[in-house]
């Protein structure tokens, strides 16, 4: 494994912003504590990389907060040899999170320059399990389909029907879903055709821009 300074203010970060807050599984506290955040954020707000809060990233778009990051993944029930679909690739961030848990993540970004952005922290990282793909998510990604797993880091005002259909029997989906300024987080699990749904409070997006999403 690398190692990269500031793992103390990581070390904080998972103790009291994650930890603290009832994310218990032990593969989503350990990504958080391994992954340096801070290189994933461009300067000057890198230096805050570590703080309880989203952050800048340029073009507009934001790194979500830690606490979210590490919630959404746990709801998602990340496991070895699952293949992943995330919709907002940003800065990379929650990609790297999840592929050090599972076997695939595919992440899908509308914006080439944040795309790239993704692209170069990944590979800087030495990430090999990570396709950022450009586009509009919320179509999905039918090549690499059926996904264990599907996470819209946007604010979407319904979840994209392409998503449900890309999701494999026994999946998962994890949205913020409700209006352009404030969502509540949900959870979708198909089972057998059908599709149950959890609600698990509010939190605040930046808009998913698509065909099944929000106007630009
Ligand atoms: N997951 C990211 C990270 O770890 O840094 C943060 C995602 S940021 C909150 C939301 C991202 O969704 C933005 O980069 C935005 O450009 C992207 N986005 C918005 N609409 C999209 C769409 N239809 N398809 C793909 N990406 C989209």
């Amino acid at each position: 494994m690398f190692s990269f300074p500031r793992d103390e203010e990581r070390r904080r970060m998972v103790d009291l912003q994650i930890a603290a807050r009832g994310i218990h599984d032990p593969r989503v506290l350990s990504a958080m504590r391994e992954t340096p955040r801070h290189l994933f954020i461009p300067p000057p707000y890198d230096r805050a990389a570590y703080d309880d809060c989203p952050l800048p990233i340029g073009n507009g778009q934001t790194i979500s907060q830690p606490y979210i990051v590490a919630l959404m993944t746990e709801l998602i029930h990340p496991k070895l040899g699952d293949n992943i679909l995330e919709i907002g690739a940003g800065s990379g961030y929650q990609a790297m999170i999840l592929a050090t848990i599972v076997k695939k993540v595919t992440t899908i970004e509308r914006i080439s320059e944040v795309a790239n952005l993704a692209r170069r922290n990944l590979v800087a990282l030495h990430c090999n399990n990570v396709e950022v793909v450009i586009g509009d998510g919320t179509l999905g990604y039918p090549k690499n389909a059926p996904y264990d797993g599907i996470i819209i880091t946007a604010a979407t005002p319904q979840v994209p029907p392409p998503l449900i259909d890309q999701m494999a029997d026994g999946g998962r989906l994890v949205a913020p879903v409700g209006g352009r300024e404030i969502q509540e987080l949900i959870v979708l699990e198909k089972r057998g055709g059908k599709v149950i749904q959890n609600l698990h409070g509010g939190v605040r997006f930046v808009p998913l821009i698509g065909e099944h999403g929000w106007e630009n």
